[in-house]
């Protein structure tokens, strides 16, 4: 059976578009037509994953949807925005009937949980990459940026860093069973919407931590005009990581390595425990792991307080040979 492109969007991306106050019009038409609330601001973002390059050639294709659209809520969160509505340009090198549907399964779940609906996009044929335009909305000047950072910030960071360099040395090593949360870390990233949503109006800075904790943090800084001093042993981690990561990894996957999709923001320190408290009573998790400063360089200390010299900043996708395991 051979499927048209508009089949494969009746069948596979139609059901996932929902109703939402703000549209208008969605699939159907040459675009789609937005109708902002009053008071509020359009905050909007596209991320591309390359088979080979952002997740394994053989990753399933239920997870390649899923980390394709978490990607870019996770771009809104670090915004504090709320997602609204998503454009959805999938390359295939053929029309793969499972393939298709595992793959709108995993983006639909997704979608689902965060009542995002499917706009519109785009079906083409070629080597496999997923792109993901992503709307959300803000109240009017309230979008959490990457410039605000203060000297005596707290920084604070969520959930645990690592997971998914800790996954995919088992995913490329043919064991995935070994460390299945972090192999599920890896291929399910979780945007943290919710708590973008609650640092709104109270972080001074945030950015979502997808290229490494230090990278990350770094382009924060650089944006303020800042520095950091971050404690490396305070550095969140699972306990799967601390029981199974080797030793000589830990720094790298932990600070350097990315694909987390944790935020990282720097706010007030007369604030700082009160949201850890906030965020913890909707069931996140926000761990300080250092401090912001004057003067613009990061320091990084190591647990008994030696200053440390980080070998690497973090993954870069020019000045690698740009295959999925040159971060090795
Ligand atoms: P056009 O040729 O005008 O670009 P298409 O024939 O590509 O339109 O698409 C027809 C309709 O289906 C458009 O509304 C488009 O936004 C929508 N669409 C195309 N691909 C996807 C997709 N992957 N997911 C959701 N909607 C899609
Ligand atoms: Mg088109």
């Amino acid at each position: 059976m051979s499927l048209t492109e508009f089949d494969i969007i009746d069948r596979y991306f139609r059901p996932l578009q929902c109703e939402r106050p703000e549209l208008r019009f969605g699939i159907g038409d040459d675009a789609a037509v937005l109708a902002p609330p009053a008071g509020q601001e359009l905050v909007l973002t596209l991320d591309t994953l390359v088979a080979g390059v952002h997740f394994p050639q053989d990753a399933p294709a239920h997870a390649v949807g899923y980390k394709a659209l978490a990607v870019n809520l996770s771009d809104l969160a670090a915004m504090g925005a709320a997602p609204s509505v998503v454009l959805l340009s999938l390359t295939v090198p053929e029309f793969d009937a499972d393939w298709l549907a595992e793959f709108s399964a995993g983006f639909g779940e997704l979608a689902a949980e965060h009542g995002v609906s499917l706009v519109g996009g785009d079906v083409t044929c070629g080597p496999l990459s997923v792109s993901v335009q992503a709307t959300g909305l803000v109240d009017a000047g309230c979008a959490i940026r990457r410039s605000g950072a203060s000297p005596g910030d707290v920084i604070l960071v969520s959930g645990t860093l690592g997971d998914a360099a800790l996954g995919l040395e088992a995913w490329s090593a043919g064991e995935p069973d070994n460390h299945d949360t972090a192999v599920r870390r890896l291929h399910y990233p979780t945007p943290r919407v919710a708590l973008g949503r609650l640092l709104v109006g109270r972080a001074h800075a945030c950015v979502d931590v997808s290229d490494g904790l230090l990278a990350d943090l770094g382009h924060v800084l650089a944006a303020s005009g800042r520095g950091a001093e971050v404690h490396v042993d305070r550095v969140p981690v699972s306990a799967d990581f601390e029981a199974h990561c080797a030793p000589d990894r830990r720094l790298e996957y932990a600070l350097a390595w990315g694909d987390d999709y944790e935020l990282c923001a720097c706010v007030p320190a007369a604030d700082a425990e009160a949201l850890v408290a906030d965020a913890e009573a909707i069931g996140e998790r926000l761990t300080s792991v250092g401090r912001v400063t004057a003067e613009p360089s990061v320091a990084v200390f190591d647990a008994d307080g030696r200053r440390l010299r980080m070998p690497r900043a973090g993954y870069r996708h020019f000045g690698t040979d740009g295959e999925y395991r040159a971060r090795e």
